[in-house]
């Protein structure tokens, strides 16, 4: 099976994939950056299922329907805090990733974009977690994931240079 991967500058609410990536917190229960903009634009149905799932561990990632958004799902994956980069975090960084894909695949879900996770109010340095979030979605996908195209959705230019940088 053909695999892309590419990055692309948008409002990640606005992509018509199978699955939408949330850089959820631990509560699953909604907050600001790309969380709040996903809660706003799925709805308030998406909080009352999140309300079910009873939360979400750092480097774990849970799925939910899209509700009013064009993406069929929404998968909430939690990325750790930056707290220097010796507490684990390429680790737990690379597991949410690493999750988010594996429950694309047992939805069998072909296009799944991803936000980039942590580098916004948790400070992870989109330097060093883009290279973990393209080598850990490779991984994945040659080891046969069903998701075939694999969208990094940036929200800033300077975000998408340092992705395209990477998928060359
Ligand atoms: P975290 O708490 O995991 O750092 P944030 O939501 O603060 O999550 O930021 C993660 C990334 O998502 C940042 O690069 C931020 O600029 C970006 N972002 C914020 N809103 C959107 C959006 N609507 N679509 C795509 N990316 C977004």
């Amino acid at each position: 099976m053909r695999v892309t991967m590419r990055a692309v500058h948008a409002d990640i609410t606005t992509l018509a994939v199978d699955a939408i990536v949330n850089a959820a917190n631990t509560s699953l229960l909604g907050g600001g950056g790309v969380d709040g903009a996903i809660h706003r634009a799925a709805g308030p149905e998406l909080l009352v299922e999140c309300r079910t799932l009873g939360g979400c561990a750092t480097g774990d990632a849970k799925i939910t329907r899209g509700y009013r958004l064009p993406a069929r799902y929404v998968i909430h994956a939690v990325g750790p805090v930056w707290r220097g980069g010796g507490h684990d975090e390429p680790a737990l960084l690379s597991s949410c990733y690493r999750r988010a894909l594996e429950l694309a695949t047992a939805h069998d879900l072909r296009s799944v974009a991803f936000p980039s996770i942590s580098t916004g109010v948790y400070g992870y340095p989109i330097e060093q977690a883009a290279p973990i979030a393209v080598s850990t979605a490779r991984g994945v996908l040659a080891s046969g994931a069903s998701t075939s195209e694999v969208i990094f959705c940036c929200f800033s230019a300077s975000d998408l240079a340092v992705y395209e940088r990477l998928l060359g």
